[in-house]
């Protein structure tokens, strides 16, 4: 048994130092996941570890997560040392000394994806929701986790809903912000050595939801004249809009409050257009379970730009369902005349 067990984790180290690609490293993210939420822990033998580590590190994942105490990666990947290159930060934030130690571990020790995990009940995005007065110090990881708070709460006026919808949405925003203020993530990435991934860990469940972020350039980091041009769009838009005789599908009409999704069913296919006041998109379909519409996003990945995934809280049973919505387009008919296409 001994030297089963010796050879298992000789294996796994072996495994681990050799050829591990990025979809081999969320792989094993979500194999360790599985293992902590059923408990069915992997055997780890932690001398044998430490003497293979005395050579150096070879971590196959970056995790940036919530310093929130119950929220450990590698208790929740049931890992031992050196096989997660683990950042805590509350509000799992990006800043340049959190990318400073992105970039190490992607460039010098190999790791072969990002995770950035953000975490149900999350007390700095709580914070930042409901605002006060704030210090020097706490107030910097408000102010970072402030975009995210604020693009949902322009959109919803649920209270309920608006704490869950954050906290998906700052791993939206710290992802992008991780890649777009970093060359080496970008090259890493374009070259296909590195992925971005993001992930909600729920603290009832022991579950952690990894998926593809959109990575969206944000106007924070966007050039100015990049943001002029947005600028200049959205109200071209907004004119087209108003001289539109049609009435406009609103982002509200689907938004969870009058969206009344079948809590018997998985999937709802939908097919329409929607707009958030910027841009057009056509929602595909909605799915409740994440990863089957990570699936269906990744199949029209292949065929079109801009297939990306959007959480929402079902008013009615209160359960997240995710749509999965190709954009943008920059009038309705494009979007419709899309959806013709691909019938
Ligand atoms: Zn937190």
């Amino acid at each position: 048994m001994r030297k089963l067990l010796f050879a298992v984790v000789s294996l796994m180290s072996a495994f681990t130092l050799g050829q591990v690609t990025p979809d081999d490293a969320r792989k094993m993210l979500e194999e360790g996941n599985a293992r902590y939420v059923s408990t069915n822990f992997k055997a780890k033998d932690f001398r044998q570890a430490r003497s293979e580590q005395v050579k150096g590190q070879k971590p196959y994942a970056i995790i940036l997560t919530c310093s929130d105490s119950r929220v450990p990666p590698e208790l929740i990947f049931d890992e031992g040392p050196g096989q997660v290159f683990v950042i805590r930060v509350a509000g799992n934030v990006v800043d340049e000394v959190v990318l400073g130690s992105i970039e190490y571990a992607a460039e010098h020790l190999n790791a072969q994806l990002l995770l950035v995990l953000g975490h149900s009940a999350c007390g700095a995005v709580k914070a930042t929701v409901e605002g006060g007065e704030f210090g020097k110090n706490i107030g910097s990881l408000v102010e970072r986790i402030s975009p995210a708070v604020e693009k949902i709460k322009a959109k919803n006026s649920d209270k309920n809903l608006i704490i869950p919808l954050a906290i998906e949405e700052n791993v939206e925003v710290q992802s992008a912000a991780a890649l777009h203020n970093s060359h080496i993530l970008e090259e890493l990435r374009a070259e296909g050595k590195f992925k971005i991934l993001g992930g909600i860990y729920s603290i009832e469940t022991g579950e952690v939801q990894i998926f593809e972020p959109a990575l969206k350039l944000e106007t924070k980091s966007s050039s100015k004249q990049e943001h002029g041009k947005k600028e200049v769009e959205k109200k071209e838009t907004e004119k087209k809009e108003k001289s539109h005789d049609k009435p406009k599908p609103h982002e509200s009409k689907a938004n969870g409050a009058s969206a009344n999704y079948d809590v018997n069913k998985d999937k709802k296919i939908t097919n329409t257009v929607f707009t958030d006041g910027e841009h057009f998109c056509l929602q595909v379909s909605s799915w409740k379970n994440r990863s089957k519409a990570e699936s269906v996003a990744n199949k029209y990945r292949k065929l079109y730009d801009g297939v990306f995934i959007m959480p929402f809280i079902d008013a009615v049973s209160h359960k997240t369902w995710y749509r999965v919505r190709i954009g943008y387009f920059t009038t309705q008919k494009e979007a419709e005349d899309f959806a013709a296409s691909i019938e």
